[in-house]
């Protein structure tokens, strides 16, 4: 390790804890959705979502393609909450990695999002969020969409 390095490392993990705890202390029932979201560490190593699409954790899974699963978000935010995601990565931990090589995967999962909504009935309207960064929220770096319907949606998000 660089001189200094730990240094940074050290301010950075304790900037990242104030942030933590001014979010916390303003919005107490959202804890737990950003506590994990700050905490987690962004990183190209797999993650919970490698383990559902190979069926080694189970999962509500609604849609299932070559390139794109859909199952039911464990936390959901809404009467319909279900994430899209690629079932290969290749380096799209969040959208802010995006290449133009992603782009027709990009296209695809929005489309897959469209074709999920009309199985789940969402006639009336439907939200899509990406969460990107800890600023974003984001907890789990693999992409995903969040197809949220079932119920009015408020703006501006929280
Ligand atoms: P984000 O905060 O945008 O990264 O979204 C990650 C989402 O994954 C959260 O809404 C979690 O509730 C959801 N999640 C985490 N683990 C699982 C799981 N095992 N099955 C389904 N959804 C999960």
């Amino acid at each position: 390790m660089r001189e200094g390095e730990e240094d940074k490392k050290g301010s950075s993990s304790s900037s990242r804890i104030r942030v933590l705890a001014s979010h916390l202390a303003s919005h107490p029932s959202m804890a737990s959705e950003k506590e994990a979201a700050l905490a987690a560490v962004p990183s190209d190593s797999p993650t919970i979502f490698d383990k559902i699409i190979k069926k080694e954790i189970p999962s509500n899974v609604v849609y299932e393609d070559d390139k794109a699963l859909a199952f039911r978000d464990i936390n959901p935010q809404a009467p319909t909450h279900i994430l899209i995601i690629p079932k290969v990565k290749d380096g799209l931990t969040g959208l802010s990695k995006a290449e133009e090589r992603h782009c027709e995967i990009l296209g695809y999962l929005l489309y897959t999002a469209k074709i999920v909504a009309k199985q789940e009935g969402l006639e009336e309207g439907f939200r899509i969020v990406i969460n990107d960064g800890p600023n974003g929220c984001q907890s789990v770096y693999h992409l995903h969409i969040h197809l949220l319907g079932g119920r009015q949606m408020n703006w501006p998000p929280g």
